[in-house]
């Protein structure tokens, strides 16, 4: 059954593209139209013919629209939610797939107007891919999306909050719910430190003189090449995450110094013990991903990113 008769997705990339495929896999969505900056992506968006409407102006994109969602890079949210804010549909549904949330809700609350349904949300579903032709329809598929609503108590808020659970639902996510600031330190430790060490120690290998790029090409099946795969992300996306989640990220990455230098110490006094106890209670904590569910069954295909 169709949940919302028109959807309007703003920035038409990975993500946007993989709402637009699955929604329509699952038969929720009625009309759907595109409105993305970039003209070489609304050129393949329209000869790959997933949306009914492809345009630059997000004002046109959004008019009539029953839920609309901002798929654009975190810092571009504000001003891509002003671009739409006078022409929304009265009780229209907003939302948002942005990695990061309480910016992204003061920025869409500060743009929007007051009779429409604002409801943060973040998909923790990815790639390292980016673009239109990235997208595919079963990227959400056991994935959680996490929504942050605002605090309002009113029924049609919280049957606006219920109808895009539902939506996510249905394109075959988990729901939970959950306070932005709340959110923002979780996805610091289980996805931006991750991204920042990968970033750093790719950058790091680069720089090296003693080990050659040939030698870290051979050997990167060693662990390296994991890595790889994850500072391989989009830099736009990521260099907006760090910008928009500071605070988060920065107490995140003082506990994690902290616990390296642990880790130095140990090594440099033999302590053998320590390091076996903290491979041993990491080993289990890999254990519980693959029991939840969480870890794709082969590699590039709907794989945790944020
Ligand atoms: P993407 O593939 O780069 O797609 C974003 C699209 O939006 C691009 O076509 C981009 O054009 C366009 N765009 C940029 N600014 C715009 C604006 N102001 N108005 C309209 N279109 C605009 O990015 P993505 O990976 O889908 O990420 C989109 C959002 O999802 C981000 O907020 C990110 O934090 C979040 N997210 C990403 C992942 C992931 O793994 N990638 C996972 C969960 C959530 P240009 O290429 O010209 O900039």
């Amino acid at each position: 059954m169709v949940t919302y008769p028109r959807i309007a997705v703003i920035g038409c990339g990975l993500i946007g593209s993989s709402i637009i495929h699955a929604a329509r896999a699952a038969g929720v969505a009625g009309e759907i139209a595109v409105a993305d900056t970039n003209p070489a992506h609304r050129e393949r968006i329209t000869a790959l013919g997933f949306a009914d409407q492809v345009t630059g102006d997000i004002a046109d994109a959004v008019a009539g629209a029953d839920l609309v969602v901002f798929a654009v890079p975190v810092l571009a949210m504000g001003s891509a939610a002003a671009a739409a804010a006078g022409a929304l549909k009265p009780g229209a549904t907003i939302t948002d797939v942005g990695s990061v949330k309480g910016s992204v809700a003061d920025a869409l609350a500060a743009a929007l107007p007051d009779n429409v349904f604002i409801v943060p949300g973040h998909p923790i579903a990815g790639t390292e891919q980016s673009g239109p032709d990235a997208g595919f329809a079963e990227l959400f598929q056991h994935r959680w999306v996490i929504l942050t609503p605002q605090p309002r108590e009113d029924d049609p808020y919280l049957e606006a909050v219920e109808q895009l659970a539902d939506f996510w639902r249905k394109l075959g996510a988990q729901v939970d719910r959950m306070d932005a600031a709340h959110h923002d330190l979780v996805l610091a430790v289980t996805s931006h430190l991750p991204h920042l060490i990968a970033y750093n120690i790719v950058g790091t290998a680069a720089d090296m003189e003693e080990v050659t790029q040939a030698e870290v090409m051979k050997y990167s099946a060693g662990g390296f090449r994991d890595f790889t795969r994850i500072a391989a992300s989009d830099p736009t996306m990521w260099r907006d995450v760090f910008v928009a989640n500071k605070d988060a990220v920065l107490e995140i990455l003082g506990r994690f110094t902290e616990d390296l230098q642990a880790l130095s110490r140990a090594i440099r006094w033999g302590e053998s013990d320590k390091l076996f106890d903290l491979f041993t209670r990491t080993r289990e904590i890999r254990r519980g991903i693959i029991q939840a569910g969480q870890e794709s069954p082969e590699p590039n295909f709907g794989r945790d990113k944020h």
